[in-house]
């Protein structure tokens, strides 16, 4: 983008970026943002218009800026989960774990930050914004994580932020908790995990780690095994320091009582809210068969999507194929790659059938 007029003073650092733009196209099958295909029961749905409508009574004062209700009620969740003994002191809630990066780079971004590539590519992107210094680590030709390299890369650069995603995004592949705590035993900085997708996967989550290793922080989201995209809540566990550093950037208000009452609701609703994750594995493991059957490439997933390869179409020309008959997947911009999101029964047999078709016609 070098088209910017002249007289407006954008950031020099910002003339080259694009917007994140993940395309919000009308399809049968919506399959490229990685959400849960189950919308809420009307027992949820109920459960929260009450709610909200109790906290319309005082919608003209100011929301709990600490939001101490959710945290607590968040802290209570993970140790359900992980069978740790976090607290509120250790949480922190914004709108959306891209909210929780921000703020991550906003309060300890004077140094580098490190990731390995490919993963998710709001990383460099909100580094880039908030003028972090962005570098990108390697992976494996197989982009697995060489845990060794990934040592190496970290000792050498000494950033000040380590990202480490698992299951990663877009290859749905993991990094074991004790590679994660091999990395922690020789990082200095601060150790980001980003689990988005942690409760797809049988792995351990880090947050079993940060009692041990105080540097080490875990980002969780409500936006995908969760099933609550819309509402816009991401959190992080870690040391209280870490919280203590998020007070200082946060926007005063920054999670409107809205957001705070429907995250509370649905922290009650959790195994209705986690009810569809083991069936959303099964589906993936049978897409992953039927692809293979196909003669295609998959990367074997602990998440809720599949990338793909070995199919002759350049991959735009493939996703663009897709998109025409109704199915909406991801170009994640990796040479000869896709990815797709799983979806309801019907979504993911719509695309294999049409993949099928697309490459069948080629
Ligand atoms: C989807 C995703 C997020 C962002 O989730 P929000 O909480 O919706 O902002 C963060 N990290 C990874 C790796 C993701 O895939």
């Amino acid at each position: 983008m070098s088209q910017w007029p002249t007289w407006l003073p954008l950031r020099q650092n910002l003339r080259e970026l694009s917007p994140y733009g993940a395309p919000q196209l009308p399809a049968d099958a919506v399959m490229n943002t990685n959400e849960n295909p189950y919308p809420p029961s009307p027992e949820l749905v109920n459960a929260i218009a009450a709610r909200v409508a109790h906290v319309a009574l005082t919608l003209n004062r100011y929301p709990d800026r600490d939001a101490t209700v959710l945290r607590t009620k968040l802290a209570e969740f993970i140790n359900g989960l992980s069978g740790t003994n976090v607290t509120s002191k250790n949480l922190w809630a914004a709108n959306g774990s891209n909210e929780i990066i921000q703020s991550l780079f906003m309060a300890f971004g004077g140094g580098a930050a490190l990731g390995f590539t490919p993963s998710y590519s709001m990383h460099p992107l909100i580094a880039k914004v908030t003028q972090v210094q962005w570098l990108n680590g390697s992976r494996r030709e197989d982009f697995t994580l060489d845990i060794d390299s990934a040592i190496s890369q970290i000792q050498r650069e000494k950033p000040a932020l380590t990202f480490i995603t698992t299951p990663n995004n877009p290859t749905g592949s993991t990094v074991t908790i004790d590679e994660i705590e091999k990395i922690a035993k020789s990082t200095s900085g601060l150790l980001i995990v980003d689990e988005a997708y942690a409760e797809f996967s049988q792995e351990p989550s880090a947050v079993t780690l940060i009692e041990k290793y105080p540097h080490v922080v875990v980002i969780r989201t409500m936006s995908k095994a969760f099933a609550f995209a819309g509402v816009r809540l991401g959190y992080l566990i870690a040391d209280p320091a870490v919280i203590d550093a998020m007070f200082l950037v946060r926007l005063p208000y920054h999670l409107s009582a809205l957001t705070q009452a429907a995250a509370e609701v649905a922290l009650d609703f959790k195994s209705e809210l986690l009810g569809t994750v083991a069936q959303l594995r099964a589906a993936r493991d049978h897409v992953a068969a039927q692809l293979t059957d196909m003669g295609l490439i998959v990367i074997p997933s602990a998440s809720n999507f599949l990338l793909f390869s070995g199919f002759e179409m350049p991959s735009a020309q493939l996703w663009q194929a897709m998109l025409d008959r109704g199915v909406l997947i991801r170009d994640v911009g990796l040479l000869g790659h896709l990815r797709v999101t799983i979806g309801n029964e019907a979504e993911n047999s719509k695309f294999i059938s049409t993949l099928s078709a697309c490459l069948g016609e080629k």
